[in-house]
């Protein structure tokens, strides 16, 4: 490794402005949204454009030096953080933030990695035109961090997770070679899908600098319910009647357990449940529909009218206006939040298919409480994908820190042993990181994760990018 030969190059290739160097300038690059993963760099690289980003990848590549690259920086697994030496280069892709094209006919955007996602939803509605994918850190995660870590969010249900909304990609290599893959092809069946392979590896195979992405129509009206149902089980009967009912029409399955929503009125008084003294089970849903007001509204009161008939519900508001709709969507959102204001607790981000979750969800319940009498289960999620946020946070009135520092590998085993025994998965959709990164060779079994390392190995034999994420490999 030479870092002061690449200092000097990085200083030849780009304005001042572009290489971050004060440990004041590079702070906010070197600390993970969670406050939980703290690195140092040997600089913050902000290219604007391809051409740029491969000349540094080269750069890093001739001194072997490591990079990480760095969307938004709200990832919730440490991918985006270098490590504590001070010889990685963070590079930042937010000046890579263009919308190259929009395809009206093709209905696609063309649009550079540091995109932030709100952007490229706006722009999609300027056209009347749908680009779905939706979380709580939309306002400041780009596309490329997105694609990077196959963000998940509110619609996979009806529109599926990031890798399933993009049709193509521009990759810089280990080589700081430029991939031109920006095809916005439906169908392309010609050989290894090198799309896929990028999309969900965490920076560690190649650096994303742009995407083609799907837009869809506009639905014409969208209604929202929050509706209370007696337990799990009932709240997956209610998940199968608005499938059966509603069909594609249903694009949001929210679940959220009582417990977590006694923390949003803990953290967050103004956002309390409508519904009342909250239920054990508060689901958000939203139906979209592309026909008209009258249709959607009948068919979800008509869908509630029949799951509250079946005691699979117990009560239910529908929004009476999108002001009312976004204080539904700001409780769930808010969860995360409140966590984070009430201290540090232990994540599962994990999936279990539906057939399984209650007896999931009853099973590992019992075996945590009986460990940790009285601990906090903050359980809520994209029920509608099987998908879980399945945290614990100390006892109310416990030190958090104390509690997770004595506890938090007994917690982890125990709740990924019971995903593993309910065929679940243990990243639904934050990814690996550094968070999970000891946990994935027993989750994937050793055939998978060596096939994992050879694939990185043959793409970055120097192993440069993203270094001791997702996979640990020696470097050369
Ligand atoms: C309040 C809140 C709510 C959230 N809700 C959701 C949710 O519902 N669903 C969900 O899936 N996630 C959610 N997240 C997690 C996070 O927002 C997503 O993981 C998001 O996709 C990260 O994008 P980013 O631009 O911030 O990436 P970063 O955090 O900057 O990076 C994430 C990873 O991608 C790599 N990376 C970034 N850009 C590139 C690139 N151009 N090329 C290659 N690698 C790159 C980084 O090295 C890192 O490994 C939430 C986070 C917060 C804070």
């Amino acid at each position: 490794m030479n870092s002061s030969a690449a200092l000097t190059a990085f200083q030849a290739l780009l304005q001042p402005q572009q290489m971050l160097c004060a440990p004041v300038d590079m702070q906010p690059y070197l600390i993970d949204w969670r406050k939980r993963f703290f690195g140092k760099a040997l600089t913050v690289l902000l290219p604007s454009n391809t051409a740029e980003l491969a000349q540094i990848v080269r750069i890093c590549a001739e001194f072997q030096v490591a990079l990480v690259p760095q969307g938004g920086n709200t990832g919730l697994c440490g991918g985006a953080t270098p490590d504590q030496s001070g010889q990685q280069v963070v590079v930042s892709l937010k000046r890579m933030n263009q919308i190259r094209a929009i395809d009206l006919i093709n209905q696609t955007m063309t649009v550079e990695a540091g995109c932030i996602l709100q952007t490229i939803q706006a722009a999609a509605a300027e056209h009347n035109l749908l680009f779905p994918l939706s979380l709580g850190a939309e306002g400041s995660c780009c596309i490329g961090g997105n694609l990077a870590t196959n963000a998940g969010g509110t619609n996979v249900l009806r529109y599926g997770n990031a890798r399933d909304l993009c049709l193509g990609l521009e990759v810089v290599t280990a080589r700081g070679e430029v991939w031109n893959g920006l095809r916005g092809l439906r169908k392309d069946n010609t050989g290894y899908d090198l799309r896929d392979l990028f999309i969900g590896s965490e920076g560690t195979l190649g650096i994303i600098s742009a995407a083609v992405l799907k837009l869809y129509p506009m639905p014409l009206c969208q209604w929202t319910s929050l509706v209370a149902t007696p337990s799990i089980t009932a709240t997956i009967e209610l998940l199968n009647l608005f499938k059966q009912k509603a069909t594609s029409l249903l694009t949001g399955f929210e679940m959220m357990t009582a417990e977590s929503l006694n923390l949003i009125e803990k953290q967050f008084p103004q956002m309390a449940n409508p519904l009342g003294e909250n239920p054990p089970i508060t689901v958000l849903v939203e139906l979209s529909d592309h026909e008209s007001e009258a249709h959607a509204r009948n068919l979800i009161e008509e869908i509630l009218a029949e799951a509250l008939d079946l005691g699979i519900a117990s009560n239910a508001i529908i929004a009476s206006s999108i002001a009312q709709a976004n204080t539904f969507w700001q409780m769930r959102e808010h969860i995360t939040l409140a966590q984070a204001q009430e201290g540090a607790n232990l994540k599962h981000d994990i999936t279990i298919p539906l057939s399984a979750l209650d007896e999931f969800i009853a099973t590992t319940d019992a075996l945590l409480r009986k460990r940790f009498p009285k601990v906090r289960i903050i359980n809520f999620g994209h029920l509608g994908d099987g998908n879980l946020h399945y945290n614990v946070a100390a006892p109310a009135g416990s030190d958090s820190t104390i509690f997770n520092q004595a506890n938090e590998k007994i917690v982890h085993d125990l709740i990924y042993e019971m995903v593993e025994r309910f065929g679940g998965s243990i990243s639904a959709e934050h990814g690996i990181g550094q968070l999970k990164i000891n946990n994935l060779r027993a989750h994937k079994g050793a055939v998978a994760h060596d096939l994992m390392q050879a694939i990185k190995t043959a793409l970055d034999p120097q192993n440069i990018l993203n270094p001791n994420k997702v996979l640990s490999i020696k470097s050369a």
